[in-house]
């Protein structure tokens, strides 16, 4: 089960680590898969990851990506890949190339602008899909999935000779399968969202709850973000075995959040979900 330590929280496999505070910082890394969703800020354990998945353009979450290559690159470390919206693809560069002349350096850097549906590979068989998400800017989520290929079941008793023949002749002896590990919405408006059948049996679904307090559901719907009555409602529907809240408001009493969890939620879901806090 889950414990918090210095390394973050443990859901299953995977760790999280980071820090999510709405309207502040959000850099939430999963240093076994070497990717961190969004960069408001670049503590350690973000800068350690190959891989930034960049939400949105909101500054507490795009704030610290300069500041990660130049570091990476002061460290020794190989170049940083940032995935982006395509939309802002552009003004980042910009950006960037104006740190490398505020800094008298150019950063190594990759940066991939991507749409709703395109994929890309993080290591061989290790997959980032990125979705459109509704939000006030320009938004994207992310999902990773793990491929693999699976002997198909009528080939199951065959010795490895007896594989390798039917291989060379051309046999068709596999199928491909997909398990998805993480799913990654940033700040959303959740009504608006279309849901994929991976999405919803991510192992773990990260998904922000800005607002827990009766009376702020208005105040959620404007800015497009989450509010806890928007997440009961769609619980029904999701099978991810962690469902992790971050970015939640400094002003959020952590105590009353836990309350309201419990009066709110049957004993089975709230089990499932869990607070980003480390
Ligand atoms: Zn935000
Ligand atoms: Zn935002």
């Amino acid at each position: 089960m889950r414990n918090k330590s210095r390394r973050g929280m443990r859901c299953g496999e995977l760790s999280l680590c980071g820090v999510s505070i709405a309207g502040e910082q959000t850099a939430v890394a999963v240093p076994e898969l070497d990717v961190c969703f969004d960069i408001g800020l670049c503590p350690r354990v973000a800068l350690s990851c190959g891989h930034i998945c960049l939400t949105h353009g909101h500054m507490d979450h795009a704030a610290a990506l300069a500041y990660y290559f130049s570091q990476r690159d002061f460290q020794g470390m190989q170049p940083g890949i940032a995935l982006v919206p395509k939309q802002i693809a552009e003004p980042i560069e910009q950006m960037l190339a104006t740190w490398d002349r505020i800094e008298g350096k150019a950063s190594p850097r990759q940066i991939v602008p991507l749409s709703d549906g395109d994929e890309y590979e993080i290591r061989r068989n290790l997959l980032i899909q990125a979705f459109s998400v509704p939000h006030t800017a320009a938004s994207l989520g992310y999902l990773i999935y793990s491929r693999r290929e699976k002997l198909l079941d009528e080939y199951l008793g065959l010795s490895s000779p007896q594989i390798v023949e039917l291989k060379n002749k051309g046999q068709k002896i596999t199928r491909t399968t997909q398990a998805p590990l993480v799913c990654y919405l940033g700040d959303v408006q959740l009504e608006a969202l279309k849901w994929t059948d991976m999405m919803r049996q991510a192992g773990i679904l990260i998904i922000e709850c800005t607002f827990f307090e009766d009376g702020h559901q208005h105040r959620a719907r404007f800015g497009q973000h989450v509010h806890l009555d928007d997440l009961i409602e769609l619980l029904p529907q999701l099978q991810n075995e962690y469902i992790v809240l971050t970015h939640l408001s400094r002003r959020t009493d952590m105590r009353q959040a836990k309350k309201l969890l419990t009066q709110k939620l049957s004993p089975d879901q709230r089990q499932r979900i869990h607070f980003f806090m480390s």
